[in-house]
């Protein structure tokens, strides 16, 4: 709705209007565009993004809409890449999702489970850290999954990280885990590299079997929890985090507690809690929901509680305390006080130069609050 109202405001702006995203890969998007927006001229796929310069010409030669996003799955390399730091910096290891859990679009609209070759990746990170980036975030829709379309013998996430690590960056994190295939030699490759940070985003969804089952997330929470326990066991610092959907159709009030037993038992971090919300063209939209949006909100706020006592209490562990603190930006708020995070991803207010924006500085906590931590610049 957001892009349907932004679209309106290019109206008769005498610009040449081009929309790229995978919104526009669902094929009701693109004719409700056809119909409602003729002035949007160029509607080009993700993976059609490296034809722009060719249709952009076609379309100033001819001046006539194109549409073209068809979906090649294939990957290109070498692509001039806007980054939005000269000290962080994402890197996509995997592209799309085979895993089609019934309420998320992702497979459909970004397609198959594809990764990118080992070297390419390699040469990214090598040349981000010769840049000297401070931080690189490996990213995939289910990136423990890397390497399975190649069909090389060994290749893995695991073996993937471990390489990276040899580069010289001073951290490396990774996000788009999925239980199922979370392995426990990338928790051996954490243990073996200082560099890569002990936060892991593991997404539960729910803790209740019959939800999970109905999600099709193929795993359970006994599954889920002795993951979490077996990853505590080879390394007792690693702190997790994790997403939750509230209010799944027909979420019954003991689905929904088997989730705050869970949260319980595990006791993130830190966690994003959403409330479930229909999107069509995936099974589960289909499904007739009776608990009312009134019910779900009280489940919302009542695991927002539980789960910020939780965050609370662990961000005890932190008080006085120093830690190294890579200086990512001036807080919106104050101009003289700095955010950064830890390397367990918390984020840390404190006052210093924006000089220091970029760089990795040793920080002592002096108090918490849920959603972050207040320090002091150290020596
Ligand atoms: Fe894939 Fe994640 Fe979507 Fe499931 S929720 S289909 S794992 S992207």
């Amino acid at each position: 709705n957001k892009v349907f109202a932004e679209i309106g405001n290019f109206k008769n702006k005498k610009k040449i209007l081009i929309l790229t995203g995978c919104m526009i890969m669902e094929k009701k998007n693109i004719d409700y565009l056809k119909e409602k927006f003729p002035y949007v001229n160029l509607i080009i796929g993700i993976q059609k993004i490296i034809e722009l310069p060719n249709l952009l010409e076609k379309y100033i030669k001819l001046k006539k809409n194109i549409i073209n996003v068809v979906d090649n799955n294939y990957i290109y390399e070498q692509l001039p890449c806007a980054r939005d730091h000269d000290f962080k910096a994402f890197v996509h290891v995997t592209y799309g999702c085979d895993k089609f859990c019934t309420y998320c679009i992702v497979p459909y609209t970004k397609g198959r489970e594809r990764s990118r070759k080992f070297d390419d990746i390699l040469n990214e990170c090598s040349e981000l850290a010769t840049l000297g980036y401070k931080e690189i975030v490996l990213v995939g829709q289910n990136i423990n999954s890397y390497g399975k379309d190649l069909n090389i013998k060994g290749l893995t996430f695991a073996k993937l990280l471990n390489a990276i690590a040899k580069l010289n960056i001073p951290r490396i994190s990774f996000l788009g885990n999925h239980p199922l295939d979370f392995t426990l030699d990338i928790i051996e490759v954490i243990n073996k590299n200082s560099n890569i940070l002990p936060y892991i985003h593991l997404p539960l969804q729910s803790g209740d079997d019959h939800i999970l089952k109905l999600m099709s997330r193929k795993y359970d929470s006994k599954k889920f929890l002795s993951l979490v326990q077996e990853i505590k066991r080879i390394n007792p610092n690693i702190v997790f985090s994790t997403d939750i959907i509230i209010g799944f159709p027909n979420e019954t009030t003991k689905e929904f507690n088997n989730t705050v037993k869970m949260i319980k038992k595990i006791k993130f971090d830190s966690a994003f809690i959403f409330i479930y919300s229909k999107r069509s063209g995936t099974p589960a939209s289909k499904l007739v929901d009776k608990i009312s949006y009134l019910e779900k909100t009280k489940r919302f706020e009542k695991i927002n509680k539980i789960i910020n006592k939780i965050i609370e209490e662990n961000n005890q562990k932190y008080l006085n305390n120093v830690y190294d603190v890579l200086v990512d930006s001036v807080s919106k708020k104050k101009s003289n006080v700095l955010t950064g995070r830890l390397n367990t991803n918390k984020i840390v207010n404190f006052n210093g130069s924006k000089k220091l924006i970029g760089q990795i500085v040793k920080v002592k906590i002096k108090s918490s609050h849920v959603h972050y931590l207040i320090g002091e610049l150290t020596k």
